[in-house]
């Protein structure tokens, strides 16, 4: 318990959950309404509709009352059969997370990426796979389950060039991609990119709290699933599709994660993606040149796969990054993400995603600056000053009064 209330808004930023808007908060305190009367089937089908626009599909969007680690097991469940052999990619912890679903499942996934933390500092290696494929002549693999962005390390891959490594090895093999962390801050193209099954959730990008997540099955993967065996029966894509064709679903859903939903969609495609994504480059650039001025490291060690959402900071040798945190959450409220697994201790993350913008990010550099200079860090220079030097330089939208 706190000894007092601190003054002002708490910052937010961790990558994910994000901050969630006042439109947002303020759509979902409407009244709870019957799940089964008209005006839930218009809502139903509205927000099924706008989802697909983030996710650049055709297919249905199952979403689930569910947070992402739901998703992740509805995908491996409604595709695979006990004992199936998965090839999955080390990019991080929630890779490694994945990793041990699969193996609580009974799946065999085999677990491929460079060594050590130097994978942790790397995207998704398309080579590695495709060599693996071509190996695999009986086609015993099937499934390769990739994170598009790793939230452990700051890391965005490239999806497309997974595709096409499993095409260029002419392997049968469903791809399954968690663009949970990247969905509406990253770039995402479930059906340009031929994904399989994309895994999602609500509360990064798409700037919601925590409660609902996402599959998007190809014809592929329906395909797949009227044979596979493993059991399962809340996350069986058949009958909520089916349902969700008139706006309702089996069960009880998330309703007033879904009125949160409608104003995520309505402010997401009002901004439009493009920009959407242009803020997300432009703040993580901002973020990415202040721990440069600062003479830290980043995470992700291949600036082609720098993360829009989240930048991982390294602390030098002999610091303990959870101790830069908890001062800076206790001096300035404001919450940074930890080094998770390998990276325990070695690092910290700023999130700058979802409703995130300029002056937010500045404060955050300012709290992880005055942090750094109190943790006794000797910073190289001023990250703030070559992060607002940045900003001040960005040609955006500009705010008109009509
Ligand atoms: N995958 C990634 C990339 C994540 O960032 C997270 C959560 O942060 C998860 C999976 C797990 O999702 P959840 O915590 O919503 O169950």
């Amino acid at each position: 318990k706190l000894d007092f209330h601190p003054a002002g808004r708490h910052f937010l930023q961790i990558p994910g959950p994000s901050p969630v808007p006042d439109r947002i908060l303020r759509a979902m305190s409407y009244p709870t309404i019957d799940h089964r009367g008209p005006e839930f089937g218009a809502l139903g089908l509205h927000v099924l509709a706008g989802i697909k626009k983030i996710f650049k599909t055709n297919q249905p969007v199952v979403i689930y009352p569910a947070s992402g680690t739901g998703a992740w097991e509805a995908a491996l469940s409604n595709t695979l059969s006990p004992g199936d052999h998965v090839l999955m990619y080390e990019t991080g912890h929630f890779a490694t997370l994945w990793k041990k679903m699969a193996e609580a499942l009974t799946l065999k996934p085999e677990f491929i990426g460079l060594p050590g933390i130097e994978g942790w500092r790397r995207g998704v290696q398309a080579d590695m796979i495709e060599a693996r494929l071509r190996e695999d002549k009986n086609h015993s693999i099937k499934a390769v389950c990739v994170v598009h962005n790793e939230t452990s390390t700051g890391v965005t891959s490239d999806i497309a060039s997974v595709r096409r490594a499993i095409d260029a090895a002419d392997h049968p093999a469903l791809l399954m991609v968690d663009t949970i962390s990247g969905l509406a801050s990253a770039d995402y193209r479930h059906d340009e990119w031929g994904v399989d099954v994309t895994v999602s959730g609500s509360q990064k990008g798409l700037m919601l709290p925590p409660g609902i997540s996402f599959n998007v099955p190809s014809q592929k993967a329906i395909e797949a699933s009227k044979n596979a065996k493993l059991p399962r029966s809340f996350w069986a894509w058949g009958e909520i599709i089916e349902m969700n064709k008139s706006g309702y679903w089996p069960y009880t859903p998330n309703t007033n994660l879904l009125y949160g939903l409608h104003e995520a969609l309505d402010m997401i495609l009002g901004e439009g993606l493009d920009n959407v994504f242009a803020r997300h480059n432009r703040l993580a650039a901002a973020c990415r040149l202040a721990v440069k001025a600062w003479g830290l490291e980043i995470q992700c060690a291949d600036p082609a796969v720098y993360s829009p959402v989240l930048t991982g900071v390294m602390t030098p040798e002999g610091i303990d990054a959870d101790a830069v945190r908890k001062l800076i959450y206790e001096r300035f409220d404001m919450s940074l993400g930890t080094g998770l697994g390998k990276m325990k201790g070695r690092m910290f993350r700023i999130g700058h995603l979802g409703e995130a913008n300029d002056l937010t990010l500045m404060a955050t550099l300012a709290g992880c600056e005055m942090g750094l200079k109190l943790a006794g860090i000797k910073v190289a220079g001023s990250g703030v000053a070559a992060a607002m030097d940045f900003l001040a330089g960005q040609k955006v939208p500009a705010l008109k009064v009509a």
